[in-house]
């Protein structure tokens, strides 16, 4: 699109894309092509062969690059493969400086398949304390991966303080921003590196395709990324673009619903005398709140809390819960419940999920966009002793 920046709600519908040049079709076509004509000897066109560039998956990347303010974007099949391209950049033996509590798939990529794959060398720690950060960097660290807010329990990284600290050392910041959207949150625009996205959640929205983004805002980063992601192959396929590009054209409303019901549902959990505490950025309560209110246009649609009971009273309420489905992943319509300590991070050895403060008391919802009254009756009715 031309012109002056467009509103998130416009952008969501219009960017990266055009009426097809073609027929006039107003949605992007899935091309299925695997190869394009050439249009002269010697000289191949826009697209050649669809790992290289697919039309469809164009789309998608165009729109997703603009919605974060970047110059380029590349769609994955998964995120875990977004992922595993920004760690092609790093020469064998590159050190990387991780976030602790981070997505588990993140940590299985780097800990069990990248450090004897690819010799590179992780440490993880707690990114509240920058100088402890910085102490850690060594002459051959060249990533900073981080996550906000983290999953499962809404911490919030400070991103401008992050880049910088980064940048003095030549260390490039990759962020998964998959938890807020560019609609919340948009670091490049805090000059950190590149934008990891698991598409599978609020870009795609309706939990019916699995995808990954990378977003950056320097060129030359982009064409080592689209050398990487076009070498390794493990590009997103035309209809799961098309999946994903025909999600984000809701993305602005759906978030909008996700952050109210978030909302309404965390602030009424912390009225209950069965829980203990409520994690969600956009309550007082939580520790980073004034920091998320800076750096994010809104909360997102994801909310913790720990009951006050023991592992047996958490199953009771997870079973009697009938809106929400006891179900792993997030960022659909639908409200999902999660128990993260047997689930999502069942693969961290108890003792470190303690430390943690992934306690077995922890439940964490996935808020969808159902009518708020039938959530918080839900949830009344599972937590009624
Ligand atoms: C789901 C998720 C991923 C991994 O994405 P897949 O699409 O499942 O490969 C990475 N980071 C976060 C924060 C996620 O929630």
């Amino acid at each position: 699109m031309s012109g002056s920046r467009k509103k998130f709600d416009t952008l969501c519908i219009h960017a990266g894309q055009t009426t097809d040049p073609a027929t006039g079709a107003v949605m992007p076509p899935i091309y299925t092509s695997t190869t394009f004509e050439h249009e002269a000897f010697g000289q191949a066109g826009e697209y050649a062969y669809s790992r290289g560039a697919n039309p469809t998956r164009g789309a998608l990347e165009r729109c997703v690059a603009e919605l974060e303010g970047g110059v380029r974007g590349f769609a994955y099949a998964s995120g875990m493969a977004a992922t595993a391209a920004v760690l092609e950049l790093l020469e064998a033996g590159s050190h990387v400086i991780a976030q602790q509590a981070i997505y588990g798939g993140t940590l299985r990529l780097f800990n069990q398949v990248r450090r004897h794959s690819a010799g590179l060398d992780f440490t993880f720690v707690d990114f509240f304390d920058l100088q402890r950060v910085e102490s850690l960097l060594r002459p051959e660290t060249r990533l900073i991966w981080v996550e906000t807010p983290t999953n499962p329990l809404l911490d919030v990284v400070d991103l401008t303080a992050v880049a910088e600290l980064a940048h003095r050392h030549d260390v490039l910041v990759c962020v998964d921003n998959t938890f807020a959207s560019p609609i919340l949150q948009r670091p490049l625009e805090r000059a950190c590196d590149i934008v990891m996205h698991s598409s599978t959640k609020y870009l795609g929205g309706h939990s019916d395709v699995l995808g990954g983004i990378n977003v950056v805002a320097d060129p030359e980063l982009g064409r080592q990324i689209a050398a990487i992601t076009s070498g390794v192959g493990s590009v997103a396929g035309p209809f799961d673009a098309y999946l994903v590009l025909r999600g984000i054209k809701t993305l602005a409303l759906r978030m909008e619903r996700h952050e109210s019901n978030a909302q309404a549902v965390a602030a009424w959990l912390e009225t209950r005398e069965c829980v203990q505490s409520v994690r969600y950025p956009g309550l007082p309560s939580h520790p980073q709140h004034a920091l998320a209110r800076s750096q994010m246009d809104g909360f997102g649609g994801v909310v913790s809390f720990q009951l006050d009971g023991d592992l047996k009273a958490v199953g009771e309420v997870l079973e009697k819960l009938q809106v929400f489905t006891m179900a792993e992943s997030l960022g659909g319509v639908e409200s999902l419940v999660g128990h993260p300590a047997t689930m999502s991070h069942s693969n961290i050895p108890a003792e470190q999920r303690r430390e943690l403060g992934i306690n077995d008391n922890l439940i964490r919802l996935s808020v969808g966009i159902e009518h708020v009254d039938d959530l918080i009756a839900d949830l009344d009715q599972a937590l009624a002793r």
